[in-house]
């Protein structure tokens, strides 16, 4: 199963494809070196308050928290890196930028590699089981 990687908010080659580590992922379609802007997710942009809300009960939901006021709701985006996975050993991260939610590579990544980011405390995915299965693996998201 493949979803669409049009987006106009997507800068590197990616794939959304079925990801060991929860549901759908998104893995590099190309090498890219260390630091590169790998795309951005754009979405419904809504009160922390009402972003709150909306992550009652769900199991999963990509809200982004981009000030203390407001967050981004990209669960019905079409930028492909609303699959992106958590993993307490990432090789990306999210950066807010002028209300911008950008990606970037921390390392080198191959081709056929899953991009994962460490959520953080902006990020609110609800009470699921983390299974990165990385060493040192906090166990929860
Ligand atoms: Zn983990």
């Amino acid at each position: 199963m493949a979803f669409p990687t049009s987006s106009s908010h997507q800068l590197s080659a990616v794939r959304v494809r079925r990801s060991r580590i929860d549901g759908f992922g998104v893995f590099a379609d190309e090498s890219v070196p260390q630091g590169t802007k790998l795309g951005e997710l754009t979405g419904e942009a809504i009160s922390v308050a009402e972003a709150r809300r909306r992550a009652e009960g769900r199991q999963r939901i990509m809200l982004v928290e981009i000030s203390a006021s407001r967050a981004i709701d990209a669960t019905r985006s079409d930028d492909p890196m609303r699959f992106t996975n958590h993993s307490c050993a990432p090789n990306a991260r999210i950066a807010v930028e002028a209300g911008a939610i950008e990606f970037f590579a921390l390392r080198d990544l191959q081709v056929g590699e899953e991009i994962t980011v460490a959520y953080g405390a902006t990020h609110h995915e609800g009470r699921l089981a983390c299974r990165c299965g990385k060493p040192g693996c906090a166990g929860w998201l």
